[in-house]
């Protein structure tokens, strides 16, 4: 039988009511002949109440045991999923990361997939059960203990599923209608695109648009899985959401795709480091070592032998990167006058594959920020993208900002 991938998001499993709603859309396709792998995230909110229990319980948390914890809202709503579709008449079975099994690197709270192994769920589905209801964002390590795979990482088990099993298409149901040019709750202007190109979509995800978690597009991408953003609130066509597609398959698009934010970010800087080869390596080898993930890094104008290094880190990594630079600084490796730490700050960035042909992207971005008086702190660009540091305050009004300038409320 054709097999389809359907994941249901946070709010829409948020309720027995939505995981009543969300099982009748399972019950249409099944009802059209498919069999159906349904991957459930946890009830929404459910996911932050976990991670802020362990964080209270030990602030520098044992990741494996961090894992233990926050996997255990999708065990809730598999089990849940499965049994209302049973009371459906629906044949179904649900199914935890490790059961199927799900096997991933033993990288805990951020543990990536490496194999999903078909023939349990293959072998059920041989027997007449119709829908499989996999617990998704965790998986098994080698050594045998539960994972995650990142805030958002249903997106990602789902993606991985239609890859494994061959599915038709991967349906991400969520709470907007599909993917915008920017956040819809930050900007009513944003506008649905129907269809967006992988790398863009790649960019955004990794920018901050959290609509789809940014491993699962890498994976759509390279396993070409066909991928879909839809509401699990509107009633549904063959045509509804955006389809995550090729460049190629899309007839025309602005310059600029959309603009992403990122509202957790932190700044550091140390302050006087010598101004040697090396010590980069020294500063960024512990960091990176200590699970921080730096993003943008600027080196200042050297001064008598002695510069100033800044970085930006996602907000919660702060104490570790702290940690691990003063570690830095009693063992000798490095050395410096000061660490100041910024957690006010937001990063935000316009994207578009538009970018390679089109020059003046990041002159009329910063011309547009200076209009609204937002200073810029550190600026990044890429081939298709270009990030600046804001102070978080005025993040907001820089989407608005960006989103008018590159006037995408309208079609190219
Ligand atoms: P789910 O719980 O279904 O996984 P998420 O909260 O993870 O849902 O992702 C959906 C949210 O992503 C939307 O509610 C929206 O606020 C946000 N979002 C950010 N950027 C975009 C964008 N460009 N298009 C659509 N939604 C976006
Ligand atoms: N429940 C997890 C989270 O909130 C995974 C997901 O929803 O995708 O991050
Ligand atoms: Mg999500």
């Amino acid at each position: 039988m054709p097999l389809l991938v359907m994941k249901f998001g946070g709010t829409s499993v948020a309720t027995l009511d939505r995981i009543r709603r969300a099982a009748k859309r399972v019950g249409v396709e099944v009802a059209k002949g498919y069999d159906v792998i349904v991957i459930v995230s946890a009830m929404s909110g459910k996911t932050n109440e976990l991670v802020g229990w362990v964080k209270e319980t030990s602030p520098l948390f044992d990741a494996r045991e961090y894992d233990a914890v926050v996997s255990s809202g999708e065990q809730v709503t598999a089990g849940l999923m499965a049994l209302t579709l049973q009371e459906m008449d629906v044949p179904a079975r649900s199914w935890q990361g490790w059961q199927v099994p799900v096997q991933t690197t033993s990288a805990h709270s951020a543990a990536r997939i490496e194999d999903i192994q078909t023939e349990n769920i293959n072998g059920k589905f041989a027997e007449g059960m119709r829908v499989a209801v996999v617990a998704g964002f965790q998986g098994v390590s080698p050594e045998g203990r539960i994972t995650t795979l990142g805030r958002g990482g249903s997106d990602t088990t789902a993606v991985a599923f239609a890859a494994a099993f061959g599915a038709e298409r991967c349906d991400i149901y969520t709470d907007v209608d599909g993917v915008y040019t920017t956040d819809p709750r930050i900007s009513s202007k944003a506008r649905k695109l129907d269809r967006i190109a992988f790398e863009e979509m790649l960019e955004l995800a990794s920018l901050g648009a959290k609509v789809l978690q940014t491993r699962s597009v890498e994976l759509a991408m390279r396993y070409k899985v066909k991928l879909r953003v839809l509401s699990s609130f509107d009633e549904q066509t063959d045509t509804s959401g955006t389809l995550v597609c090729d460049e190629e398959e899309i007839m025309e698009s602005n310059v600029v795709a959309g603009v992403a934010y990122s509202r957790d970010e932190a700044k550091m800087t140390l302050i006087s480091v010598a101004d040697r080869p090396g010590i980069a390596a020294a500063i960024f080898g512990p960091l990176s070592e200590s699970g921080v993930n730096v993003d943008m890094i600027v080196q200042n104008i050297s001064e008598d032998g002695r510069t100033d290094m800044t970085f930006s880190l996602p907000t919660d990594q702060v104490a570790r990167a702290e940690k691990a630079m003063e570690d830095a600084k009693t063992s000798g490796s490095i050395n410096y006058h000061d660490l100041v730490t910024d957690t006010d700050v937001a990063k935000v960035s316009v994207v578009g594959i538009g970018m390679r042909s089109h020059t003046g992207v990041a002159a009329k971005m910063f011309a547009a920020l200076n209009a609204e008086g937002i200073n810029i702190k550190v600026i990044t660009t890429s081939e298709i993208k270009v990030s600046v540091l804001i102070d978080r305050k005025y993040m907001e009004l820089a989407v608005q900002a960006l989103h008018d300038a590159f006037e995408l409320e309208k079609v190219a």
